[in-house]
């Protein structure tokens, strides 16, 4: 009987011993998976967010200091201005951009950040598809060399622009009708580049840089003209009096400018974001369609209509007419 006794309390024993060990194992299986995250989906997704931004984090961080590196550069001391021969601001605060004004470095680099491409639209119609070579030329030389940039195209003759051009970016080729005077490509030029910014370009690029064809750059020109808005000081009416300023001064025609004014600026080049180019080319070809509608053309054509623009919407930024050295010593 004792020993029938000893077997039953050792039986129990060995029961218990074995309810405690399942009990240890089914805890330590729990907390295996539940630091896994797979008892509670909500820990899993707070994880998985987690990650993802400590990812960003470290990404922007590699960026960052890959950045830095490039981006040593001479203080700027607050108290010498970078130019004290000429005007740098404007009164509404906008930059104006004269050589040794802007660390060409420090913006490039904060462009490439952005990976933004640039559209340079012009127009080569008639006689002027013969500019279109040098034009293309001088812009892979020193348009915004190192970013991405690709050039459109407009012309009624898109044969001769489609051969052979030299230049490694994309173009594209978009056919115009032809017209019978130059100055009708002028007053067409607002109206095809907003009809497209609207229809095409807003989705495929930022910024859009319209240029004449019969330009071309004689020295780099980087990411620092870019701004929502900005247009190009004319070099031929540099200083003088407001009231010298060839603005279209009739009443009759829309785009008049009865008094005042900042500066004259050139049609030649100028550019913005592409809904910024939309809205002043739009502005610009609806002036010109009343014009023609009550018999008058602005004195300069889409440039007078620039002109009245850039009055009532200020530029964020206006290129000193460096920008255009090598054409206006062409016309002189
Ligand atoms: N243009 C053109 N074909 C023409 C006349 C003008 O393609 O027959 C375009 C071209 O892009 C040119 C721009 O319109 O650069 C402005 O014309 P132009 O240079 O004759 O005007 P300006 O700047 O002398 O007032």
């Amino acid at each position: 009987m004792v020993q029938l006794l000893r077997i039953l309390a050792a039986t129990q024993k060995c029961c218990w011993l074995h309810r405690v060990a399942s009990l240890f194992l089914l805890a330590l299986i729990m907390t295996f998976f539940s630091n896994q995250g797979y008892l509670n989906p909500r820990s899993r997704k707070l994880e998985s967010i987690q990650a993802k931004v400590s990812m960003l984090v470290r990404e922007r961080n590699g960026l960052q200091s890959v950045n830095l590196s490039r981006m040593v550069y001479t203080q700027p001391d607050v108290l010498t201005p970078s130019r004290k021969d000429v005007l740098v601001m404007t009164p509404w605060l906008a930059p104006i951009i004269w050589e040794g004004t802007v660390n060409t470095d420090t913006v490039n680099e904060q462009f490439r950040l952005q990976t933004t491409t640039v559209r340079s639209t012009v127009f080569s119609g008639r006689s002027y598809t013969i500019f279109l070579k040098q034009f293309l030329q001088s812009a892979e030389t020193y348009f915004m060399v190192g970013h991405r940039v690709n050039y459109c195209i407009f012309t009624d003759k898109p044969e001769l622009c489609s051969s052979s051009q030299p230049t490694e970016r994309e173009i594209i080729i978009l056919e115009t009708p032809s017209y019978a005077h130059w100055q009708d490509i002028s007053t067409h030029r607002t109206e095809t580049i907003s009809n497209f910014s609207q229809r095409c370009f807003r989705w495929e690029v930022a910024y859009l840089m319209c240029a004449d064809v019969d330009m071309r750059f004689s020295d780099h020109v980087v990411v620092e003209i870019l701004a929502s808005l900005f247009g190009t000081l004319h070099l031929a009416y540099l200083g003088l009096n407001q009231t010298d300023f060839p603005y279209e001064r009739r009443p009759k025609s829309h785009a008049h400018i009865p008094e005042g004014g900042d500066f004259y600026s050139t049609g030649v080049l100028f550019g913005r974001s592409v809904s910024e180019v939309y809205t002043l080319t739009r502005a610009c070809h609806e002036a010109m369609t009343v014009d023609q509608a009550n018999h008058i053309k602005a004195v300069w054509h889409d440039e007078s209509c620039l002109n009245k623009y850039l009055l009532s919407h200020k530029p964020s930024k206006v290129l000193s007419p460096e920008y255009l050295w090598q054409n206006l010593q062409m016309v002189i």
